[in-house]
């Protein structure tokens, strides 16, 4: 069987991370190196490489994951604005082979990104 990502060992519990939200499909939690006073990676629990691989039976579950990216905005207070990004693949900067949406707040962002 293939390694478990960083990503999968946390939703299995086998390494912490500081997990804001949780429900049956998702798993939200605070970035270790933050890029803004909110950074928060909301990840599905299903293990779904990237945005490049994601298949009609997803549509459910990422619909889901943008609600709770919502309802994560609410509860902490971006007002102003936030920015959700999902790096894919090499050229998009990914680093982590698990889905994940990237919540970040709380400063202004600049663009384009680099
Ligand atoms: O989009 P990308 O794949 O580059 O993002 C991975 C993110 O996962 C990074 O922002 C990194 O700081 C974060 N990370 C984490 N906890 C880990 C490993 C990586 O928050 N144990």
């Amino acid at each position: 069987m293939a390694e478990k990502t960083i990503f999968k060992k946390i939703i299995d519990k086998e390494i912490p991370a500081d997990i804001i939200y949780e429900d049956e499909l998702c798993l939200a939690f605070k970035d270790l190196n933050p890029q803004a006073p909110v950074h928060i990676l909301v990840i599905p629990k299903k293990e779904i490489r990237s945005l490049g691989t994601i298949e009609a039976e997803d549509q459910t579950l990422l619909g889901h994951l943008l609600l709770v990216i919502r309802k994560l905005a609410e509860d902490l207070k971006l007002s102003e604005g936030f920015r959700t990004v999902a790096n894919t693949g090499k050229d998009g900067g990914q680093t982590v082979d698990h889905l994940h949406f990237h919540l970040l707040g709380q400063r202004p962002l600049d663009w384009p990104p680099g």
